[in-house]
């Protein structure tokens, strides 16, 4: 049941769009989510969030 919850599956069947590709790796390659940052595991690609996003 925790992957179900952990995965968003989207409409489309796409999973979770809060998920982002590695702009080094390309499709396949997900950044891991920290609390303030996303980080790739595979090139140590790291993109820090800003916490005021607006929505
Ligand atoms: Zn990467």
């Amino acid at each position: 049941m925790a992957l179900y919850k952990f995965y968003q599956v989207g409409d489309d069947g796409s999973i979770s769009r809060t998920r982002r590709n590695c702009p080094r790796c390309g499709n396949g390659t997900f950044l891991a989510e920290h609390s303030n940052r996303l980080s790739c595991g595979k090139c140590g690609y790291t993109e820090f969030r800003k916490k005021d996003t607006a929505e």
